[in-house]
């Protein structure tokens, strides 16, 4: 590991005033849209014919021309097959080929065995390598500035690729409540160690008075109350509460039973943390990057309520809604979140654990119907729209009702966003 010398890392730190200055009076960033609904059984009306279209309307070709391409996929582990499909991804690499791109595929560690749910430089056409090395111990180290979370470790392969397509599968996810682009660059992007330590910022809000609860030894009424199993024995005396909060769903009923008042969740603190680390860690990755050579793909396909890191395959909760590409990850990640919330949560297909008495834990969108109503998953697009990280306001276009004429206008007047401006106060 050593400090980043990547003179494209330079660079964005010295032209942090011009790029802010380049966002003023910007208008709404371009997304576009390809609907999963067809109108007629031809090729033309189906999903990867959209996506094609799509990436041409978004400027794929710009983006990647001449350049070596870091394909940045989510490619599972052990049997979750609810993956991006080994065709898409190929689909995408081939137009990146087409373009004059030198494309491969990166996981972090899951990379090494991603041949077992069908990702091979066969299948997919490229190689595929994990973002650190084998042993996740090539990064390079970035400083922020935050008193909690001082620097982030960029995989290597990642930070030395000279363009960025990142294909993600939107999901639930236990910290974040959405896993799309800004989760696949803010933690799918780092080192072990930084990932960990953004897992850990949660730590920093205290939530068990130990001395209270020590005093009420041996109860286990947190443990038997909570219907989710977060709550266990940890520390090398395992005698140290602590809550799983991925799985938690801040109910409250842990509290309410506690005898001495030795628990205190404040999840909107809680969740907030993590949602801060994370987008701080993907201005770090952007500001890698010229804002000119990165593109998002977003797959609202088969949306379950974990992510892919879970390794089994999870039933979809939600309709199929289509795909999403666009040059902005925050754009893309808002916009994501707006289809879906139109969407009714296919209550059947939620598994019995995010429920009580046979209902949903939470309210208001979706995935905080499934995963409880504190992991509101617009917190990480707010965050990461006030670090500079990219616009939320967006403009869809479906590309059924645009010509490329059009496209080609919009993306000309809405250049992409001035990714890792430099960080407002908090
Ligand atoms: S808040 Fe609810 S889900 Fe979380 S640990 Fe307590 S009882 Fe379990
Ligand atoms: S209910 Fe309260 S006192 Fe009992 S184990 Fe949980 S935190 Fe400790």
């Amino acid at each position: 590991m050593h400090e980043s010398t990547n003179p494209r890392y330079r660079d964005s730190h010295q032209s942090e005033q011009g790029r802010g200055q380049a966002q003023t009076g910007l208008g709404p960033v371009p997304v576009f849209f390809g609907s999963i609904k067809m109108k007629r059984m031809r090729e033309e009306d189906s999903l990867p014919f959209k996506t094609l279209k799509a990436l041409e309307y978004a400027g794929l070709s710009q983006v990647v021309a001449g350049k070596r391409v870091a394909v940045k996929v989510h490619l599972g582990e052990g049997t979750n097959f609810a993956t991006p499909h080994p065709g898409m991804v190929r689909l995408v690499i081939n137009k990146i080929k087409q373009a004059g791109g030198q494309p491969f595929v990166m996981h972090s560690w899951g990379a090494l065995n991603g041949y077992e749910r069908g990702y091979t430089a066969e299948t997919l056409g490229c190689p595929v390598i994990p973002t650190g090395g084998s042993q996740e111990r090539y990064a390079y180290v970035h400083p922020t500035g935050d008193p909690h979370l001082r620097e982030v470790k960029v995989a290597g392969e990642i930070e030395d690729a000279e363009a960025l397509v990142v294909i993600s599968h939107v999901k639930g996810h236990g910290s974040t409540g959405m896993g799309g682009a800004l989760k696949n660059i803010g933690i799918g992007m780092l080192a072990a160690e930084s990932r960990g330590a953004i897992h850990q910022l949660i730590a920093t809000v205290p939530y068990w008075n130990a001395d209270r609860c020590h005093s009420a030894q041996p109860c286990r009424s947190c443990f038997d109350a909570c219907p989710v199993d977060a709550p266990h024995w940890s520390g090398a005396n395992k005698d140290e509460l602590h809550i799983d909060v991925h799985a938690c769903t801040y109910c409250g009923r842990c509290e309410e039973v506690c005898p001495t008042q030795a628990l205190h969740l404040d999840g909107p603190a809680m969740f907030g943390a993590f949602q801060h680390g994370m987008a701080l860690a993907a201005r770090e990755v952007l500001r890698t990057f010229s804002p000119d050579h990165i593109l998002f793909v977003n797959l609202i396909l088969h949306v379950t309520p974990w992510c892919d890191c879970s390794p089994f395959t999870q039933p979809a909760f939600l309709r199929d809604v289509g795909v999403l590409v666009s040059r902005d990850p925050v754009a893309i990640d808002a916009a994501t979140l707006d289809l879906l919330a139109k969407e009714e949560v296919l209550v059947d297909m939620v598994p019995d654990s995010f429920k009580v008495g046979g209902k949903l834990v939470g309210s208001g969108h979706p995935f905080q119907q499934v995963l409880g109503t504190v992991k509101n998953p617009y917190r990480q697009v707010e965050e990461a729209a006030r670090l500079g990280v990219g616009r939320r306001q967006y403009e869809l276009y479906d590309v059924e009702t645009i010509s490329p004429e059009q496209a080609a206008q919009w993306r000309a007047i809405t250049p992409p966003s001035a990714v890792g401006a430099p960080a407002q106060a908090h």
